[in-house]
């Protein structure tokens, strides 16, 4: 549970131009936003992250990401501007300010050293730095994903409280009561109003409230889901970058996912349960069943002959198999993701009632969530069942995907923006 310093969240009548940085999985991506009132305008650009770049000396990222931020700004004829930053950073941090952040441990995959301990805002401004004049850019506010998911939900809705990811990893934040944060070392009367500036409106919904990132992917690393974790969830852990950390999210997110059904279908298939107990040399090596097969299996219909199924086997190698085959396959999907969407929602559910509101919105972002065809139903069914009376969810509200209003923080924050035009 780490404090955000993040205070208020946007009312819709934020203005201006932003940029945004979103570091946190698979790919890495530069943002340029402009907001007029709920209409919000977004340029994007996607650079990929090479397996290099996340194993090596932490400085090498920091440069190639300050690479990527001058290519944006030529490309879309920036240069002559001071741009401010909202860098989205989905690692566990401590933070000790809005643009002060220590990486506590790497998770998904990245294990750059010299890193871990430091303030990741530090590093990025140094390596903006060592770039030269030919670039001019101030990171104005550092967050998490889990937030920016929860601010761009709100800009649209203001009953949303829970901001969750269902992507590569899985984690979650939620508003909570300044007096309840006990580590809380902040000013309690901070952000004090600023004055109004042309460009922005600033929203009045400061209040004695900080968003905690929970970092619920660690739950379960002091033994806590012990009693409901498989051998295959052994298996998972044993093989991957950060054993025995990050349990709960080895049980839900993309990353895992794929594996966990490949392992169940690989054991199945040495019992003779499944395609006469023959595997295949792509069954047989780690991470080759994409978590993205799963929502394809998962939009078969039996009627129609399991195509996706059929053609998920045929890419994987697997040369016997039945019709009966393909059900099982779709079961064994069926039933790894719904545990997935019920472990979710047993931490939404949590937080809820914590939050203890009787209407509030969830936003939820990531590809899993985004792209699994049932997801979001298992996961309204199961976070309505396990709500303490008089609390309801009305809504799992799927986060425009564009739209990360991350920098929006620094706007309601400290006022450090420039703007753009
Ligand atoms: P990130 O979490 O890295 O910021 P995403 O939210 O796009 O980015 O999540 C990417 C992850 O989502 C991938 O690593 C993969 O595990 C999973 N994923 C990608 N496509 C699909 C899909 N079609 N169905 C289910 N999961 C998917
Ligand atoms: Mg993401």
């Amino acid at each position: 549970m780490y404090p955000t310093y993040v205070r208020g969240l946007p009312d819709g009548s934020e203005r201006g131009h932003f940029l945004a940085l979103d570091l946190g999985g698979t790919n890495f991506r530069v943002l340029l936003i402009t907001l007029k009132g709920i209409d919000v305008e977004m340029k994007n650009k996607i650079f990929p992250i090479s397996q290099e770049l996340m194993h090596g000396e932490g400085t090498l990222l920091f440069d190639y990401i300050a690479e990527c931020l001058e290519m944006f700004q030529r490309e879309y004829n920036l240069m002559q501007d001071t741009l401010s930053l909202g860098f989205t950073f989905s690692f566990p941090c401590k933070q000790e300010g809005l643009t002060k952040a220590r990486l506590v441990k790497w998770t998904k995959g990245f294990t750059c050293p010299g890193v871990e301990n430091e303030d990741v805002v530090r590093l990025l401004n140094e390596a903006i730095a060592r770039r030269g004049s030919s670039i001019n850019i101030q990171c104005t506010a550092l967050l998490n994903d889990t937030v920016g998911c929860l601010m761009s939900c709100a800009f649209l809705d203001h009953n949303s409280m829970v901001g969750v990811i269902l992507g590569t990893g899985t984690n979650a934040c939620y508003m909570e009561h300044l007096d309840k944060v006990l580590t809380w070392d902040g000013d309690f009367d901070e952000p004090k109003r600023v004055e109004q500036s042309e460009n922005v409106q600033h929203s009045d919904a400061i209040s004695r409230k900080v968003i905690i990132n929970t970092e619920w992917g660690a739950f379960g690393d002091n033994g806590e889901l012990d009693f409901i974790r498989t051998d295959l969830d052994h298996v998972v852990d044993k093989a991957s970058l950060n054993p025995g950390k990050q349990i709960f999210e080895k049980m839900i997110s993309g990353m895992y996912m794929g594996e966990l059904v490949r392992l169940v279908l690989v054991k199945c298939a040495r019992d003779e349960l499944l395609f006469s107990g023959e595997t295949s040399q792509d069954l047989e090596t780690q991470g080759r069943f994409y978590t993205k097969y799963v929502s394809k299996l998962k939009r078969d219909e039996e009627s129609e002959g399991y195509t996706n199924t059929k053609q998920v086997l045929d890419e994987l190698g697997v040369e016997k198999y039945t019709m009966d085959d393909c059900r099982h396959v779709q079961y064994i999907c069926s039933t790894i993701s719904s545990r997935a969407a019920y472990l979710a929602s047993a931490g939404i559910a949590t937080l809820l009632n914590r939050v203890n509101l009787p209407n509030v919105t969830v936003a939820v972002d990531g590809s899993l969530y985004r792209f699994h065809p049932h997801f979001h139903r298992r996961m309204m069914e199961k976070t309505k069942e396990l709500l303490d009376n008089g609390i309801q969810v009305s809504d799992l509200l799927l986060t425009c995907p564009s739209c990360d209003l991350s920098p929006v923080v620094g706007c309601n924050e400290v006022h450090l923006l420039r703007y753009i035009t």
